[in-house]
């Protein structure tokens, strides 16, 4: 197991809301968990990851 721990900074490109996360590296893509903004949106962020 190789599992990077990061922190990922989430902000909706539609409302503007903004979450911090921790999630974790697996094999290139970024698992958090994150389903959905207060908003409704789904698919809209900028996300930005941020070593722990
Ligand atoms: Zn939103």
């Amino acid at each position: 197991m190789d599992e990077a721990r990061i922190k990922v900074s989430i902000r909706c490109r539609l409302c503007g809301e903004k979450f911090v996360l921790r999630g974790r590296r697996d094999g290139g893509r970024v698992d958090t968990g994150f389903k959905m903004c207060l908003c409704n949106n789904t698919d809209d962020f900028e996300i930005e990851e941020m070593p722990v």
